[in-house]
């Protein structure tokens, strides 16, 4: 079984005429899709807490902006674009109230749904759609007049028309130039949260923490160590992402690919291969969710921010603060 691709071709933008999509939340994703299905000729309003910052920047991009209460009120298709850990008071209390049989209801991470913090009504379509990259560029491709590959899924389908109600949205913001690809809350939420913890975020950052460390105990200088264990993987990384290992293998030294093979398997070894499935199997059981909603919950994340302070406290930090200083490219 192959996953399924769609593209411009297989969507029909004219099942989003009359109706009303509310965006809520102008964040990263959400600036992007607000005016991406604008300028597609889309009704588009967008639903933000009442002093946000982001009124009067919406405001003045020409969007029609109102709390969020109106904004569920007023749409007919609600795509919910606010973080994950207040999505489901958000939904249950400003949103829900205001969804009528038939509307569709839409995110672009399954997180609260597949977890079941939002139990959505079952005369609802509920879908996704995913862009597979930052907001700013899903913008930044759409005003080249191209698009970033995005996933729909469909949780719900009440109408028999869910997934022409995602391909129409996902099409809205550009996705159908470059490739909208089927998958499933479950498969999309999992895998996300995976690839992020044991790849992305997590381990990358061990990872570069771990180098960086050995090297400075064995008396090396923080400015090498912060080079060569961190501020590279950028080189190497953009690389991989514009022609895969082949290509970053072809562009690095046979010194450096000959220890790529020699020394990758001592530091990934079976049993970093078995902490991952088990990292996957608490994501799969809840066991993850819970506990971030856990955290999160009555505004405490009082582990989470200690974290977050001992982490900005590392040594590396500071030296990669120190050389930045020396790239002027890098200056805001
Ligand atoms: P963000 O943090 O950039 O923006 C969140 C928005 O929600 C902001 O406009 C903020 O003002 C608003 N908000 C926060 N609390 C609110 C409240 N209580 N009431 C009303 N509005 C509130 O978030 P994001 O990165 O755009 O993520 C939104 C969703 O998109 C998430 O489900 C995320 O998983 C998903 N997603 C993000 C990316 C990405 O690249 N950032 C990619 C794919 C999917
Ligand atoms: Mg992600």
């Amino acid at each position: 079984m192959s996953i399924q691709k769609f593209y411009d071709k297989d969507c029909n933008l004219e099942m989003l005429k009359g109706k009303t999509v509310a965006v809520i939340g102008y964040g990263s994703q959400g600036h992007a899709h607000a005016l991406n299905l604008h300028e597609s000729g889309v009704d588009v309003v967008v639903g933000l807490r009442k002093g946000s910052s982001s009124w009067k920047v919406a405001e003045e991009a020409g969007l029609k902006v109102m709390e969020v209460s109106d904004a569920a009120k007023a749409g007919d298709y609600v795509m919910m674009l606010v973080p994950d850990e207040v999505a489901a008071d958000i939904y249950n209390e400003q949103v829900a109230p205001f969804m009528k049989e038939g509307d569709v209801l839409a995110f672009a991470h399954g997180f609260n749904i597949h977890f079941n913090f939002i139990t959505p009504a079952d005369y609802l379509d509920v879908v996704m759609i995913a862009p597979k990259g930052p907001g700013h560029t899903v913008r930044s491709q759409f005003l080249e007049g191209k698009g970033v590959p995005s996933l729909i899924a469909v949780q719900q389908d009440y109408s028999g028309k869910a997934q022409d109600y995602a391909l129409a949205y996902a099409c809205g913001i550009g996705a159908g130039r470059a490739g909208i690809l089927k998958t499933s809350y479950r498969e999309e939420t999992e895998t996300d949260l995976f690839g992020e913890q044991c790849v992305l975020c997590g381990g990358v950052t061990e990872l570069m923490k771990a180098g960086f460390e050995t090297l400075v105990e064995a008396g090396y200088e923080p400015e090498m160590a912060y080079f060569e264990c961190i501020h590279e993987m950028k080189l190497i990384v953009d690389l991989i992402n514009k022609g895969g290992f082949g290509e970053m293998r072809f562009s690095i030294s046979n010194t450096a690919e000959y220890g790529d093979y020699r020394t990758g398997k001592r530091l990934i070894t079976e049993d970093t291969r078995k902490e991952m499935k088990k990292v996957l199997s608490e994501i799969q059981d809840g066991t993850f969710a819970s506990e971030f909603m856990q955290e999160f919950s009555a505004g405490r994340k009082a582990r989470f921010l200690a974290t977050r302070r001992n982490e900005a406290n590392h040594q590396l930090e500071k030296v990669g603060a120190s050389l930045r200083e020396m790239m002027c490219w890098l200056k805001k």
